[in-house]
């Protein structure tokens, strides 16, 4: 049994890796300064004898120098996500997704341990060939557009890892996850899914941005924690990039339809140019599909909840939490 240290383990992906980890028997530390990070993610994990936690900011490098020097593997998930906080804050995003990794990187370095960065599928931009492959060249926006930041910090972090699997050797794993769905995940940051769900579920219009053709892949959390377990596990994982993703493509107003029938919803379902919905200017991602044949080789990973499955997970969570109002039985 191993143990790992989960940065930003409050997290929405972060508290239901900490969940399998447990199950599988793992040892598990989290460390997350709740600043997208919430408690009651893990609350049902305190009493765990397998479990600790440190609400703490990853930069205190006298914890951090512990924590690391405590575990085995660290999975470093600690970072600004969604879209509408990175346009909101972008100094933020920046500082915390370069320094952030940076000290992690560092302090793995001192001990030697295993490290999982978390990328992300914006590392892509705009993209050119579809699927995205790990490989491929990267078009980016330019740097009067926020939303370029946080692409461009990851693949800093990507780079920064890289260099210590070359330089120094530290056994370092890239994974990039394109969006990434399930309970506990926040609708306050803009992402789609439980906008979608809550708003359905409350009779509320669904709003689709722009026409709604642009198009996604949802992979569910549950599949998403399998892969990242696997790709901690495998000796031949280190010093390589991998996409984790769902491949079934679906444009954003076909997933507002399918949330409403789906869920059996009144809500109309309505359009609200970008402009309104993000500010002057937003440049969103047309297209984002993931090609996902070389993690599939190397684990034989591939995605198995489906995303009508996944709606009703979401759903079901935000009526278990209070979070929506629970129909009444007729
Ligand atoms: N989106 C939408 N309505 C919403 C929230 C998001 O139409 O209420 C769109 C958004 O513009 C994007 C897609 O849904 O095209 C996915 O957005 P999300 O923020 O979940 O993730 P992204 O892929 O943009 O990182």
């Amino acid at each position: 049994m191993a143990h790992y240290l989960i940065t930003g383990g409050m997290g929405f992906v972060g508290s239901h890796l900490a969940e399998a980890l447990l199950t599988r028997g793992h040892y598990v530390t989290v460390v997350d300064d709740l600043s997208t990070g919430r408690f009651e993610n893990i609350a049902h994990l305190t009493s765990h004898p397998l479990f600790r936690f440190a609400i703490e900011d990853i930069m205190n490098e006298t914890v951090m120098d512990r924590l690391v020097s405590e575990c085995d593997v660290v999975v470093h998930l600690a970072a600004a996500v969604g879209v509408q906080l990175i346009v909101n804050n972008p100094t933020h995003t920046i500082e915390t997704n370069v320094l952030g990794t940076h000290a992690v990187l560092r302090m793995a370095n001192r001990y030697r341990k295993r490290t999982l960065i978390a990328s992300t599928s914006e590392v892509y931009g705009k993209g050119g060939r579809f699927p995205f492959r790990e490989e491929d060249d990267v078009v980016l926006g330019p740097t009067v557009k926020a939303r370029w930041a946080y692409a461009c910090s990851k693949m800093l972090d990507e780079f920064l890892a890289l260099a210590y699997w070359r330089e120094q050797q530290l056994p370092t794993v890239i994974f990039r996850l394109f969006n990434t769905v399930g309970p506990r995940q926040s609708g306050r940051y803009g992402m789609v899914i439980p906008r979608f769900v809550g708003q359905a579920l409350c009779g509320e219009p669904i709003t689709v941005y722009g026409d709604g053709t642009q198009t996604r892949t949802f992979c569910d959390v549950a599949d998403v924690v399998r892969a990242i377990i696997g790709l901690a596990e495998h000796p031949d994982a280190v010093g390589q990039v991998f996409n984790i993703g769902s491949t079934r493509e679906i444009a954003i107003r076909d997933l507002a339809q399918l949330v409403k029938d789906e869920l059996q919803s009144p809500s109309e379902i309505v359009f609200v140019p970008y402009d309104k919905a993000y500010g002057p200017g937003f440049e969103d991602m047309q297209r984002r599909v993931p090609d996902i044949s070389k993690i599939h080789q190397l684990l034989g990973w591939k995605p198995e909840i489906s995303l009508e499955e996944t709606i009703h997970r979401v759903a079901r969570h935000m009526q278990q939490t209070g979070q929506v109002p629970v129909p009444v039985p007729s």
